[in-house]
């Protein structure tokens, strides 16, 4: 491959891409790699371009949204949250590296997102907590495009480093993640977290490092706090009964952000752990079994 009437040609299948533009320099011929190789709706994928060095700039977008790449294990990665809404399906995908007086090198290729099957939950409350009056109706939509402007908000810095942890102690499991929800009988949007039934007053901790992003008491999600990992990668805190931390401060993986509680619309105390890409709501559980290192 030779010359700059290649760069940019079409070099990727499903899951790698090599890239185009690497002229002779075979031993140290760069690559793109997804992981997992067949991300499903709902994960935190990520894409790899290795053989990289640290001073390289890569840019690339999936089905059209733009990604940000971080310098990791020798090449560079870029988060990619699927969410929980996302059509199933192929889409397309490029990178481009740039470095210096170099010719920028690419690579292009579809990656499929698998489908998954989610539970339907039907729920029964009270009324009040569901047919909401126009002021309340007001305040939820106020609070939700909130929350929406705080993950529309990518932090260049990555602040999180190694595994995520869970954010409460013991094992009891988590679940919800995805739930089509009928709420007295009419549908409703799905649950974009996961649930941990433990008693109140249980703590909450950090799932990893960040800075707190927000601090707030909503009328659904109750008590809550929003950590910013960075990167456009946030982890969410909801229906709590006492917080610990404040807007702004830096937190440490498993430092103590508050304790359980039934605050907002709860029918009971649990913690509601949620994960966001951006604005795509991702399950948390594939955020916890991202392997990542550093
Ligand atoms: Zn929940």
């Amino acid at each position: 491959m030779s010359g700059v009437a290649r760069a940019g040609i079409l070099a990727g299948c499903v899951a790698v891409g090599v890239l185009a533009g690497d002229g002779a320099r075979a031993g140290e011929r760069a690559d793109a790699v997804w992981h997992p190789k067949d991300p499903r709706v709902g994960d935190v994928a990520w894409l790899h371009v290795r053989n990289l060095p640290e001073a390289a700039r890569v840019e690339g977008s999936v089905g059209g949204s733009p990604l940000t790449f971080f310098p990791y294990a020798g090449g560079h990665a870029a988060l990619v949250g699927i969410d929980l809404e996302t059509e199933p399906g192929a889409r397309p995908w490029g990178v481009a590296v740039l470095e210096g007086d170099r010719e920028p090198r690419t690579a292009r290729g579809t990656v499929r997102f698998a489908p998954r099957r989610f539970p339907v939950e039907r729920l029964t409350l009270p009324r009040a907590m569901v047919d909401l009056d126009s002021d309340t109706e007001r305040r939820a939509l106020a609070e939700a495009q909130r929350l929406t402007a705080v993950f529309r908000t990518v932090t260049v810095e990555r602040l999180w480093r190694g595994r995520f942890t869970r954010p409460v102690g013991g094992t009891v499991p988590a679940t919800g993640f995805g739930a089509r929800r009928i709420i007295n009988g009419a549908p409703r949007s799905p649950h974009s977290g996961i649930d941990y039934s433990v008693p109140l007053g249980t703590p909450v901790v950090a799932a990893n490092t960040g800075r707190v992003a927000l601090v707030a008491e909503f009328f659904f999600p109750g008590r809550l706090v929003v950590l910013d990992h960075g990167l456009g990668l946030y982890t969410l805190y909801f229906h709590l009964d006492s917080v610990a931390v404040s807007e702004g401060e830096r937190v440490e993986r498993g430092q103590t952000l508050g304790s359980v509680g039934a605050s907002g619309r709860a029918t009971g105390p649990h913690l509601h752990f949620g994960s966001q890409v951006g604005t795509a709501r991702v399950d948390p559980a594939a955020l916890l079994g991202l392997a990542l290192g550093d």
